[in-house]
């Protein structure tokens, strides 16, 4: 088995897709030290530049000094905190919806709920571009799994119509976290009503970002239903760390009996939770962060003017650049780290073959001269590469 692990690494090298962990000093931050070097980041998905933020720092210090640093036992035993309870009660009314479960990442929501939800007999439709955490869930819950090409509502009608299953259920991302669109969320909701099925929502990159105060993409499309089922991660603009699925009251309750990752897992610390009720309420009254934040994405897509490279359809933070070459993208992504930013490539499996792409995060930390440097490094790398 040890031999064929290295030659599988070896392979994975000659294709360009070896993945390095970059070594960081600092905080997370716009700016950061990475292999101790000082880069200007564009890397994180901390889009309000809470991270590090002197609130919710002094919030964590608090809570671990009342409440300790661990959780020391599953909910269900006695692990379930004030602090958690109260998270979850300020997610519940923060999103509208009457009820909210915490999870200790998104990746264990997602695993969590749809292995609770749906099994044998049912049917999971999931777009094609989904995180790779709702995939895993589909093939965990044991329901029959279909995918559907990328936001094509009409190929999902053609699936849901000839699906005979007991329950139906909808999952996609709201907004695509390496591509930056957004999933046509209303006309699902409406293929719900027509067909019986359920809508559950993983808005990781909307959460905190998009809706009149950050509640999110299904605010933001002011959808309301007892169909939808929202998930949220809280280690993207909430930046901390964590996950929450919000719906009926009978889902939430349905969940705490069976979702497996939560009933067989220690919880966060009560503290993290204490910091992400601080970080709520930072989101809740942060029109200014993402108005600024808005301002810098329409000012980078106005102003990134290249020919080679595009920048795929994306209003929100993640503005990715089509390269489409693995080696091509993983040079430019070097080049720029020479000029002092860092920006990923992102490479197959993550992405479909053949669309290897910078993707770049913008946050409302960014000045907009960090973004003019970025714009000029990009149309420098142009010439060079
Ligand atoms: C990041 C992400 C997750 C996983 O959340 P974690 O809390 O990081 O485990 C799930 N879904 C989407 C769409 C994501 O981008």
């Amino acid at each position: 088995m040890l031999a064929s692990l290295q030659l599988a690494l070896d392979k994975r090298k000659d294709e360009g897709l070896l993945r390095q962990r970059r070594l960081l000093d600092s905080p997370q931050a716009e700016h950061i030290v990475a292999n101790n070097q000082p880069y200007l980041s564009f890397c994180s998905n901390d889009y309000l530049g809470l991270a590090n933020h002197p609130k919710l720092i002094a919030a964590m210090q608090k809570a671990a000094g009342d409440s300790g640093v661990g959780s020391g036992a599953s909910n269900l035993i006695t692990g379930h905190h004030r602090y958690h309870d109260d998270l979850e009660k300020q997610l519940a009314k923060f999103v509208g919806l009457p009820a909210a479960l915490l999870f200790s990442t998104g990746y264990m929501a997602n695993i969590g709920v749809l292995g609770a939800l749906v099994g044998r007999g049912d049917a999971i439709f999931a777009d094609k571009l989904n995180h790779a955490c709702l995939n895993d869930g589909g093939y965990y819950s044991l329901a029959e799994f279909n995918r559907f090409a990328h936001n094509d509502v009409a190929a999902l009608e053609i699936l849901l119509k000839a699906s005979a299953a007991k329950h139906k259920l909808i999952a996609v991302d709201a907004v695509f976290s390496m591509d930056g669109d957004i999933a046509p969320l209303a006309e699902y909701l409406a293929l719900c009503e027509k067909y019986d099925a359920y809508l559950y929502v993983d808005d990781a990159h909307g959460f905190g970002v998009l809706g009149k105060h950050g509640e999110g993409l299904l605010n933001h499309l002011n959808l309301q239903s007892p169909r939808i089922i929202m998930m949220a991660t809280l280690g993207k603009a909430a930046g901390v760390a964590g996950a929450f699925v919000a719906g009926e009251k009978v889902v939430i309750d349905y969940l705490i009996q069976t979702a497996k990752s939560y009933v067989y897992s220690t919880p966060a610390p009560p503290a993290l939770s204490a910091t992400l009720s601080a970080s709520v309420s930072l989101i809740e009254q942060g029109d200014d962060l993402r108005a600024h934040l808005r301002s810098l994405i329409s000012y980078f897509k106005d102003n990134l003017n290249c020919k080679k490279w595009q920048l795929m359809p994306s209003e929100t933070s993640v503005q990715p650049l089509l390269v489409g070459d693995n080696l091509e993208a993983l040079a430019l992504s070097e080049y720029l780290q020479t000029r002092g930013i860092l920006v990923p490539a992102i490479r197959p499996p993550t992405v479909p073959v053949g669309t290897a792409r910078l993707r770049i995060s913008i946050s409302a930390a960014h000045s907009l001269d960090d973004i003019k440097n970025l714009i000029t490094a990009i149309h420098q790398a142009e010439l060079a590469l």
